[in-house]
């Protein structure tokens, strides 16, 4: 923490960059640090390789926010970022090997790939930038702690996750008193899907099936063309699929405009997909990972269910072992 705060005293000049699709952490990390660092009187930069979706437009700062790679910029800082390649087409590795990089990042599966590497395993990044603002004594203004808040409540889910304590609960009453209306950003966040969210549910929630405690959807390019669909409409349905009764992991595999196939995976308490994630070339959490495959839906298919099969299977071994075996 003390590290990173000195390389953002001392810059000038600051690149902020956040992860390809960006989700309300990445997007509320990426416009908090932004917005501080400009209040401080530094030049800086925010940047995602693709756009912020339609429902985070109404935090300040996300205007701003280009698409370019770092230039000039004296130092560079990821928010939410688990591994390099997550940057997309930000990531310009000569650049990235010249300047200090600060990774603040969440993720257990992150590859620690900074010159500083300020990654801890809370429900979201949004309380690593809120930890690290306060300890540069630059507290949160209205505009800021709207978008911290943004990242703790999306990336919780409302505070429904199983990482979240009263530690959370903390700080969305230190961020509230910034004099932010919960019931505004509520409202704002979650009420208020796109026709275009709920023709994409209707369908993958119809086409769904299960395999023994697994259930899973699959969206190609036609039914995203059918609902004049963007990536982020498809956000948020895996959880609603992992709440299905007596089920412990669910999977949405959805084709992407260049044919490759985009998986998520949830799983319920006590279980750990990020392995399953990680070893095909993605990352996460323990309960919400994600990976990108070549190939078709059909074989990306037999991949992961059988990846995931397997997993469940030797952490349940694992598990019944251990009650076995314990008094
Ligand atoms: P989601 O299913 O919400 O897209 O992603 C769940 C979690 O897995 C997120 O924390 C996200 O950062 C991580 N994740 C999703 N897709 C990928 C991927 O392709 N690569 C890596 N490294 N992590 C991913
Ligand atoms: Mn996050």
């Amino acid at each position: 923490m003390a590290s990173a705060a000195r390389y953002l005293k001392a810059a000038q000049s600051i690149y902020i960059a956040c992860h390809v699709m960006p989700d309300g952490d990445a997007v509320g990390s990426l416009v908090a640090l932004g917005l501080t660092m400009q209040r401080l009187g530094k030049s800086c930069t925010t940047a995602c390789a693709d756009p912020v979706p339609a429902k985070y437009r109404f935090l300040a700062g996300v205007r701003d926010v280009v698409s370019r790679p770092p230039a000039a910029e004296e130092i560079l800082v990821t928010v939410d970022v688990n591994a390099i390649d997550r940057l997309g087409s930000l990531y310009d590795e000569a650049i990235f090997h010249s300047r200090p990089v600060i990774n603040v990042d969440h993720h257990v599966t992150n590859t620690l790939f900074g010159t500083v590497n300020l990654v801890q395993p809370l429900p979201s990044s949004a309380e690593i930038v809120y930890a690290l603002l306060r300890h540069l004594k630059a507290p949160p203004d209205k505009d800021v702690a709207a978008a911290l808040l943004t990242g703790l409540l999306t990336d919780t889910r409302c505070f429904r996750t199983g990482n979240v304590t009263a530690r959370q609960l903390r700080t969305a009453v230190a961020l509230t008193d910034a004099g932010i209306s919960l019931a505004e950003l509520t409202e704002l966040l979650f009420n208020r899907e796109p026709a275009s969210t709920i023709c994409l549910w209707g369908q993958a929630l119809a086409s769904a099936e299960t395999q023994g405690r697994v259930i899973w959807t699959e969206i190609d390019r036609e039914m995203m063309r059918r609902c004049r669909a963007s990536a982020s409409d498809a956000d948020g349905l895996v959880s609603l699929l992992a709440s299905t009764m007596g089920v412990d992991a669910a999977l949405v595999l959805r084709e992407k405009d260049d044919g490759r196939i985009e998986v998520s995976m949830r799983a319920g308490p006590g279980w750990d997909i990020s392995g399953v994630a990680m070893q095909l070339g993605g990352g996460g959490h323990p309960r919400a990972a994600g990976c990108t495959v070549a190939g078709t839906m059909a074989a990306a298919r037999e991949r992961v269910l059988s990846a995931v099969e397997n997993a469940l299977r030797e952490q349940g071994a694992v598990s019944s072992q251990q009650t076995a075996g314990s008094p």
